[in-house]
């Protein structure tokens, strides 16, 4: 059988509407998939939509995506999984609930549709127990993490009975219609990311009893300045919840009973005490911190009353810091003081236990690696850190029964493969290509310029945050110039599109009186963004779109978004408004209508930013814009955009009464205090170019005109100034 069809699924059901089935729902509906959202009766399933749509941060981006979720009963509406394509199981965690589920659902599924269970802790193989061949071979663990919109890993764990066809197909389905990356796991407790990475946070906390160190004095050190997200790892205790820690302990004690790594998965004193008291973590409103008001309260690790947080950095940190990971730690391994203490606590063990897991539970290191890395938001495996740490100062502290690592697990481009005991290449879905990835033809002035593989290129920034200047945008637009003829795709390797135009050119330009520099400047910008409509172009927007990096981006053929970046024109904060372009193109996607065209003219004055996924109802993003389903194939998506010839830039009239209608909200936002007396003047010079000009060509002059004069002013530099030294605007 083949599972073709699967990549054309529109609607899928989802079983259990609590935490995990309310958030996979969200998850799919935001990606446009039809959602029929099961509990065990229509008001529980109610119910759980309701508590979905509480959640915070948002599971939703819309209330369209609400709008395709249905909910349905398991007693009485089973019948109607027989419209979906793909059933995913997400009820309590329960083998005989699910066992029984599955029974009754074998004779109602369609023969096609592809069948997946959410469970963490239960053996995949066991929940087919009794069932057909046919219904085993399209049946895997799917198994995602909460909160599914964040969270980009699925571990996919096969049986022994599911088909080859039916395991590519699903990984194809889940890589590029479902936003996520995909690791195949072995059916083993717990799978990669529960038992390893819960394990690494137990010992971590036991390390930090044993060497009496404050809890954030540890979470300082298994933050960035060990390669993992900023939570270290209190504070990720408290955000996961020590119900669900123990949860997955207690799961993994009782199944893997020959693991002689496990007794670190006995709780520490302090956990097992908080869980005592019902101090569960952040769900309970406190854990191993508090907040108290605006005070983030710390508990004391031995007697877990709460204080102040000390916030003096830690030595080792500001001199360690600057060194590459793999470096840092080798250097702290042999360093006399609480720091190197810990890491030698923690560091060896937990690489050690990697060694001894990984033939068990991974098909290979990078398997292994990427779940840390996709799951736990580590900047490296623990076998990419087995390459890049002294292995004399490492070994040394590894207990004497500890299994030997091979010399190097990453060799001339291919990672070891534990089940072949070899060194072997991988396959990657090509949609995954990422901007470091593509080979250089040329450097320029603040970007550099790669080759696409189909006979275009990629112009990546390379400024810090992709922050514009003069001479980028000059060197930019005599390259789009030259290059009229090939597909040119805007993009940034780094974790933002770009975050505007640099305000210490136009600080000390005003300051030296340097206007005239300033005026061509924005000319430059213009021009730019005019050249971008002739070429055949395409703008790759991830993280942060602001400013004048955004209108570069809106000058292009299509932009394609990462749903998750924040984007908007924020110049109003810094006391100008958009003059690339960006206030002539609001103005002209709102033309027609008066309403529009107001609100329009507030989201520059006001200097809104949004998530991208409200970009389109702001007008920051055309209809014919999009946004990437899967954030990692954004460069992919943003290459093969369409790049037609866009519709003439047709400027009509405003309508006599806008100016009126305009000044009406002007003078209701003053009064609600959200502009600050000095946001009044830009919200009138924003007005002159939705009223005065008579084409586009005017209103990119009146653009410059109204931005020279703004930056004229004190105000408008203490703006700047403000965001410069503080990253907040002023509201003057
Ligand atoms: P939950 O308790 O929040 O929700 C389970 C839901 O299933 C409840 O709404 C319950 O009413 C419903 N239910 C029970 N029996 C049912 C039946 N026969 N038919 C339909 N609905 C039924 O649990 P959860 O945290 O959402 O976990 C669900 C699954 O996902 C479990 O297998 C769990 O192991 C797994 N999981 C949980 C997490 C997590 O962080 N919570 C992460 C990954 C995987």
């Amino acid at each position: 059988m083949s599972y073709d069809s699967w990549k054309n699924a529109e609607k899928v059901a989802v079983l259990g509407a609590g935490t995990m089935g309310g958030g996979i729902a969200a998850h799919l509906a935001n990606l446009g998939f039809k959602v029929l959202l099961f509990d065990i009766s229509d008001d529980a399933a109610k119910a759980g939509l309701e508590r979905t749509k509480e959640a915070k941060p948002p599971h939703f981006y819309d209330a369209d995506s609400i709008s395709r979720i249905e909910t349905a009963s398991i007693e009485s509406d089973l019948q109607s999984v027989a419209q979906c394509d793909w059933i995913c199981e997400a009820v309590s965690e329960n083998l005989d609930i699910k066992r029984s589920l599955f029974e009754r659902l074998e004779n109602i599924v369609r023969d096609d549709a592809m069948v997946t269970t959410n469970t963490s802790g239960l053996q995949i193989a066991l929940l087919m127990d009794g069932r057909s061949e046919s219904f085993r071979k399209r049946f895997m663990g799917v198994h995602f993490f909460n909160p599914p919109r964040y969270l980009k890993l699925i571990e996919l764990i096969p049986t022994a009975s599911t088909s080859a066809d039916a395991i590519r197909s699903m990984t194809e389905f889940l890589e590029n219609r479902v936003g996520r990356r995909v690791v195949q796991a072995l059916d083993t407790p717990g799978f990669i990311a529960n038992r390893y990475g819960m394990w690494c946070l137990y010992q971590a906390i036991h390390t930090a009893e044993k060497l009496q160190l404050t809890v954030e004095a540890v979470d300082q050190i298994t933050g960035p300045f060990l390669g993992r997200p900023r939570t270290g790892t209190f504070r990720l205790a408290d955000l996961i919840g020590f119900d669900i820690m123990e949860d997955i302990a207690k799961n993994l004690m009782t199944r893997c009973e020959n693991d002689p790594y496990l007794p670190i998965l006995q709780a520490p004193a302090s956990l097992a005490k908080l869980i005592e008291e019902g101090r569960l973590g952040n769900k309970t409103g406190g854990g191993y911190y508090r907040r108290e008001g605006s005070q983030f309260l710390v508990a004391n690790l031995s007697s877990l009353s709460y204080g102040q947080p000390s916030e003096d950095e830690m030595p080792a940190i500001a001199e360690l810091g600057s060194m590459k990971l793999g470096e840092r730690i080798s250097a702290l391994l042999e360093r006399r003081d609480e720091v190197g203490e810990f890491v030698r606590c923690h560091i060896p063990p937990i690489l050690e236990y990697a060694i001894k897991l990984g033939p068990e539970i991974s098909h290979t290191a990078r398997d292994f690696d990427r779940v840390m890395k996709w799951g736990w938001g580590w900047q490296m495996g623990p076998f990419e850190l087995l390459d890049a740490i002294d292995r004399s100062a490492l070994s040394k502290q590894f207990s004497p029964t500890a299994p030997p690592p091979i010399d190097r697990y990453y060799l001339d481009g291919k990672s070891y493969d534990f089940d072949k005991g070899a060194h072997a290449a991988q396959q990657d879905n090509p949609r995954f290509a990422e901007v470091a990835s593509l080979p250089v033809s040329h450097e320029g002035q603040g970007f550099k310029v790669r080759e696409d593989g189909l006979g275009g290129v990629v112009v990546e920034i390379t400024t810090k945050m992709g922050v514009l200047n003069p001479d980028t945008v000059r060197a930019l637009d005599d390259f789009v110039q030259r290059n009229l003829e090939k597909p040119i795709t805007i993009a940034n390797a780094g974790r933002a599109f770009s975050a505007g135009f640099d305000l210490t050119f136009f600080i000390s330009a005003a300051e030296a009186g340097n206007f005239k520099e300033v005026e061509s400047a924005l000319e430059e910008l213009q021009r730019l963004g005019a050249n971008l409509r002739r070429a055949l172009s395409s703008a790759a927007v991830n993280g942060i779109g602001l400013g004048g990096g955004l209108e570069v981006a809106m000058h292009c053929r299509t932009l394609v978004a990462d749903p998750e970046a924040l984007i908007g024109l924020p110049e109003a904060l810094v006391g100008v408004l958009p003059a690339g372009g960006g206030t002539a193109i609001l103005r002209m996607r709102s033309q027609g209508d008066a309403k529009a065209m107001v609100s329009a003219c507030m989201t520059i004055a006001k200097g809104d930013k949004v998530p991208a996924t409200a970009a389109k109802q702001r007008l920051f993003l055309r209809q014919k814009d999009v946004l990437a389903s899967n954030p990692d194939q954004l460069l992919y998506a943003a290459i093969h955009a369409d790049r037609a010839e866009l519709p003439p830039l047709d400027w009509t009239p405003a309508p006599p009464p806008l100016a009126g209608m305009i000044d009406q909200q002007i003078q209701e936002r003053k009064a609600k205090g959200e502009f600050g007396e000095y946001g009044v003047v830009i919200a009138e010079a924003v007005k002159h170019i939705f009223t005065k000009p008579a084409n586009y060509q005017e209103a990119l002059a009146l653009e410059r005109e109204e931005f020279l004069k703004l930056l004229g002013r004190p105000m408008t530099i203490a703006r700047m100034k403000h965001m410069v030294e503080t990253g907040k605007p002023l509201l003057n």
